[in-house]
């Protein structure tokens, strides 16, 4: 007998059909999120789950007692609480690697438009604001030559600073727990604590996991120590900033702009303050938004939930989940 899934999540039909030769699935076919009754409902005798984001909770594995994987279609897994899902035996495997690089190329898509107000001065051209005798009005910032500070430096920030040292000269400094050597002597990037860090960076990106330790990590006293030129760019998780802080921030001129990819609540209330701000370059959650990562995201959290399922150990585990044996607990 196959083992039993379900995937919440739309997935290609080359997809399904790999799901299908391995395993008895249903899936949801309505539209948007599926609401939670419904996955209760649905996990009641399932052993895998495709999901994205949804919250993996104590609730949900209480209704779901033969669950034994959850696959994230995503590498951040802040959704799934994980002393939960210790203590049930269930393991949460993610995307890692496979987006690197498109989230990246958002960062600087972020940095440029941000620093060079490339959105503002798109609408500046198509209202027909634009006169051949006022340049200055248009001038930007540069990018090339100018200070990176990473604070995240994993697989997504590597990638973000071999765009900032090769692509655009920059010097690039960066902050973790654990410094990383080997990427240092490889990217020539250098360790600099955080308070260091947001001193001295005229770009800061923000690319750390959403845990307890990283909530609201950039508040106010953060922002006082940016440089006042300095533009902050978030492409981490919402709830790493403290957004009253960071709109304070910019209304105040503490630092010069703010290229967003992720909120505290998403989507954003379309009435939020920082949305009226010209500094402030607005993207809806798109850092791994292209057709052919997402498709590869997709496949990778599928081959993830048919390996859980069919007893093949070679799964992308999250590193807090990944000691667990489900056979054993
Ligand atoms: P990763 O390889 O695990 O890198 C995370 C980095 O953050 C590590 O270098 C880690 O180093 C550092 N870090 C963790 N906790 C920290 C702390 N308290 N203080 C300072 N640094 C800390 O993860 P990744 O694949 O690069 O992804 C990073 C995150 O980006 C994801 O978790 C997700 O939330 C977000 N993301 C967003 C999008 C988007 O669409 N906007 C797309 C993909 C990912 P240490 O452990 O040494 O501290």
């Amino acid at each position: 007998m196959k083992p039993k899934v379900f995937i919440a999540v739309s997935v290609p039909p080359e997809i399904e059909k790999y799901i299908a030769k391995h395993c008895d699935y249903r899936k949801w076919e309505g539209e948007g999120t599926i609401p939670q009754d419904e996955l209760l409902k649905e996990v009641s005798n399932v052993e895998g789950l495709l999901i994205q984001g949804i919250k993996i909770d104590k609730k949900l594995l209480d209704h779901a007692p033969n669950l034994k994987i959850v696959s994230n279609v995503s590498v951040g897994y802040n959704n799934f609480d994980i002393e939960a899902m210790r203590d049930r035996g269930v393991i949460g495997t993610h995307t890692p690697y496979v987006l690197d690089d498109t989230v990246a190329d958002l960062v600087f898509g972020l940095i440029l438009s941000t620093a060079r107000r490339i959105p503002e001065l798109d609408q500046y051209v198509k209202q027909g604001k634009w006169k051949k005798s006022d340049e200055t009005n248009l001038y930007g910032t540069d990018i090339h030559h100018s200070t990176l500070g990473l604070i995240g430096m994993g697989r997504i920030g590597e990638a973000i600073a071999k765009r900032g040292k090769f692509g655009f000269d920059m010097d690039v400094l960066y902050y973790n727990r654990t410094p990383k050597p080997k990427a240092e002597k490889e990217l020539g990037v250098s360790y600099t604590h955080f308070k260091e860090l947001l001193q001295k960076s005229d770009v800061i990106v923000l690319m750390t996991p959403l845990t307890s330790e990283t909530a609201n990590l950039i508040g106010a006293n953060e922002f006082k120590l940016m440089k006042k030129t300095a533009f902050f760019i978030n492409t981490s998780r919402g709830q790493t900033v403290d957004e009253g802080a960071l709109l304070e921030a910019l209304q105040t001129k503490e630092i010069l702009g703010a290229g967003l990819d992720v909120y505290q609540q998403e989507p954003i209330n379309p009435d939020h303050p920082i949305l009226r701000l010209p500094n402030v370059v607005t993207v809806p959650h798109i850092g791994s938004a292209t057709a052919k990562t997402r498709q590869d995201m997709v496949k990778v959290a599928a081959e993830n939930l048919v390996k859980a399922v069919t007893g093949d150990k070679r799964q992308n585990i999250v590193k807090d989940l990944a000691y667990i044996n489900p056979d054993k607990v």
